[in-house]
């Protein structure tokens, strides 16, 4: 571990102008992945700039009936604030899926959008790594490539992003809030992360010195109809092979409005517009739920170990909208997929 500054801010701006006027500094909140990059020697900050006394940690209902929740609100809280509970389901399962209840209780909403990928070459620092050392090349291409993405991938890199409540905020619609040197702005959720391309050392479309203050919800949160289907190689603690945050709006057995992103399978929760519209106006069959999944993984490539996601990703959209049709989650015994 390297020697680095610590330095508390007192409030928003004086954070970012700290981390505007140096480009080796990190904000740290609940630390629960940047800690362990800096052990492990793959994150090597000048300074740490401790935000955790920012005044980010409420949740508050917006005039438009969405909600507005404080970068720092930590996950665990998130998932048991009675209005996610009551309002945005979909949510707090997705956040219950992931980590531990100890990583929870420490991890907070903007930390969560921030962490990077768990590819194993990204952490082992004696080999290539386009994202940790950019040019240096990707071993996990030719490598074990099991857990890697099938699409929006690049030939620079073929990681995934690890978490599931950003999984769950893509197909809600959600917007970050943020603030830079330049003022506030907001970004689409599904515009905040980004593909590799030929720059994988790139995780999110964050300019310097910039910090989440917020995330908003909508105020749909398709309370009625939807589930949150993560499959993984045991069933807790383990990031997702493939995980399916699926949303539904039906009158009677018609679909007037579907929602589905998919998480593990590529550089940033996956959705398709084209994909959701494929639903409006259908009945929930699993004719239907299988032409929408058909349409989602069109462009789905392996690399050789993770081939397999494909066919499983398929099965699991289907099965995580028909559980969503039927309008009540199912135990985890019912998620098994065929
Ligand atoms: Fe690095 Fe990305 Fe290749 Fe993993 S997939 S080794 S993170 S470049």
């Amino acid at each position: 571990m390297i020697n680095f500054e610590y330095a508390r801010a007192a409030d928003i701006a004086e954070a970012v102008r700290w981390a505007a006027s140096d480009p080796q500094a990190k904000f740290i909140a609940g630390g629960t992945n940047l800690l362990d990059l800096m052990k492990e020697n793959v994150e090597r900050p000048a300074r740490l700039i401790d935000i955790t006394h920012l005044p980010l940690n409420t949740v508050e209902e917006t005039t438009n009936g969405g909600l507005k929740i404080g970068a720092l609100v930590p996950n665990t809280d998130l998932a048991y604030h009675p209005l996610v509970e009551r309002r945005y389901p979909m949510l707090a399962l997705a956040i219950l899926s992931g980590a531990s209840q100890q990583l929870r209780n420490m991890a907070s909403t903007g930390g969560n959008l921030m962490q990077r990928t768990r590819c194993v070459y990204f952490y082992d620092t004696v080999t290539p790594c386009n994202k940790r050392e950019p040019g240096s090349g990707c071993s996990a291409i030719d490598g074990i490539n099991k857990q890697h993405a099938i699409l929006g991938a690049s030939e620079a890199c073929i990681a995934t992003h690890p978490s599931d409540m950003c999984v769950a905020l893509a197909a809600l619609g959600a917007t970050v809030h943020v603030r830079g040197p330049s003022g506030e702005r907001s970004i689409a959720f599904t515009d905040f992360h980004r593909l590799p391309g030929k720059a994988p050392e790139r995780d999110n479309n964050l300019q310097q010195g910039e910090i989440i203050t917020a995330v908003e919800l909508p105020a749909k949160g398709f309370a009625g109809h939807y589930t949150y289907l993560k499959l993984r190689e045991r069933l807790s603690y383990a990031f997702a092979l493939v995980a399916v945050a699926a949303a539904l709006e039906m009158e009677g057995e018609t679909i007037t409005e579907a929602r589905f992103a998919l998480g593990g399978v590529a550089h940033k929760p996956w959705r398709d517009p084209s994909a959701e519209a494929l639903l409006h106006g259908r009945a929930a069959t699993e004719a239907n739920f299988e032409k929408a999944a058909d349409m989602l993984l069109r462009d789905a490539k392996g690399c050789g170990h993770n081939d397999f996601k494909i066919p499983l990703a398929r099965r699991a959209i289907v099965r995580a909208l028909t559980q969503a049709a039927r309008g009540t989650p199912q135990p985890v015994a019912d998620k098994k997929i065929r």
